[in-house]
């Protein structure tokens, strides 16, 4: 740009626009841009464009149309355009064909939630395609692929949408977003909120049990034989994993040793879940090979080999 804006993000009657660049600093707690290199511009457009590529003439006009001058723009490095649709596709599975990431859903990009939902959908899938294809598994594992994913991109399509609709300029809107902002500003809804967009949250629905079971397993620092470790240096294979914080060689998994580690250790501090808080210490848990509980256990093994079973194949015969 030939001139500087007013870095940071406005509003005009059309929506929102803002400056910024790559290089900054933070000092006493404000963003101070380098005083060189290219300026990231995103602007709202008047009009839903149309589906061409934009060019550096529509970015000049949205720049008018909503700053009054286009700052001189030139040069772009790239332009891209997008626009609020939330779409998703009613099935995640048909047959042999399986989508995910922005093929399954698309949503307006607030709250940074696309790609993490995108990933998160591939790394469930994954392990359950692997388990399928190699036989260890039968085809109904894959089912589980949509049952547990639709869900979480449906209430990320829900609170995008909601986030536009806070973008209106109107009165009533404004009075929306103000009051947004005070329930926000609250430790319960904004714990809430914040685990809801970073995704940490989720919990696929495996009945009824412990807070744990559906949920990401949380990254302890263990104590094992071999040392300290972390939870998830342990799932570094993506394998499924046994982690028995109980008495060692307290469950035995033999049956399914070819697929499922096991592995003892101790864990001493709190069990925190994002959103929930503090829950009791299991005594045992089975991490499926994208870090959800698949079971929790006490003292005993009631319910291991049928989840063992539903989640990793059938018993290998001794
Ligand atoms: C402005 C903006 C900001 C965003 N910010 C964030 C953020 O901060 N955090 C976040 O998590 N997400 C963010 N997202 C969302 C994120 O970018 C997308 O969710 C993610 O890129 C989707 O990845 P994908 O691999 O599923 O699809 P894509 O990235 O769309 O990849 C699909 C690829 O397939 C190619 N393709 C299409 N058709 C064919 C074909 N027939 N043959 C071969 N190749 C084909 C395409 O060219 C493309 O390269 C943002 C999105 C936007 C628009």
């Amino acid at each position: 740009m030939a001139e500087t804006p007013e870095w940071g993000i406005h509003r005009s009657a059309f929506g929102v626009h803002s400056f910024g660049r790559k290089e900054y600093q933070i000092v006493d707690g404000k963003i101070v841009y380098a005083d060189r290199g290219p300026v990231g511009v995103l602007v709202t457009e008047q009009h839903v464009g149309p589906a061409t590529e934009p060019t550096l003439g529509d970015l000049s006009e949205a720049l008018i149309a909503a700053c009054g001058t286009d700052y001189g723009v030139h040069s772009p490095v790239w332009i891209s355009r997008f626009t609020d649709a939330a779409r998703q596709a009613a099935a995640y599975r048909k047959g042999r064909v399986l989508i995910a990431g922005d093929a399954a859903h698309v949503h307006p990009p607030d709250g940074g939630q696309g790609l993490q939902t995108g990933v998160q959908d591939a790394v469930n899938l994954g392990w359950k395609l692997a388990q399928v294809v190699k036989g260890a598994s039968p085809e109904c594992l894959l089912d589980t692929y949509h049952t547990e994913r639709h869900p979480v991109a449906a209430r990320v399509l829900r609170n995008t949408m909601a986030s536009i609709v806070l973008r209106r300029e109107d009165d009533r809107t404004k009075a929306l977003r103000d009051t947004m902002s005070e329930l926000l500003g609250m430790d319960e809804p904004r714990r809430r909120f914040g685990a809801m967009m970073s995704g940490l949250d989720i919990h696929y629905d495996l009945g009824e049990g412990h807070p744990l079971l559906g949920r990401r397993m949380p990254d302890l620092d263990l104590v094992t034989a071999n040392g300290p470790l972390r939870v998830f240096t342990l799932l570094h294979d993506a394998r499924p994993m046994l982690l028995n914080l109980g008495e060692p060689g307290g469950f035995d998994i033999t049956p399914w040793a070819d697929r499922v580690q096991s592995i003892d250790a101790e864990y001493a501090g709190r069990w925190e879940l994002p959103a929930i808080g503090e829950v009791n210490a299991p005594t045992a848990v089975l991490v499926r090979p994208d870090g959800y509980v698949a079971w929790v256990g006490d003292s005993t093994q009631v319910g291991l080999a049928d989840s063992l079973t539903a989640w990793f194949g059938p018993p290998t015969a001794a």
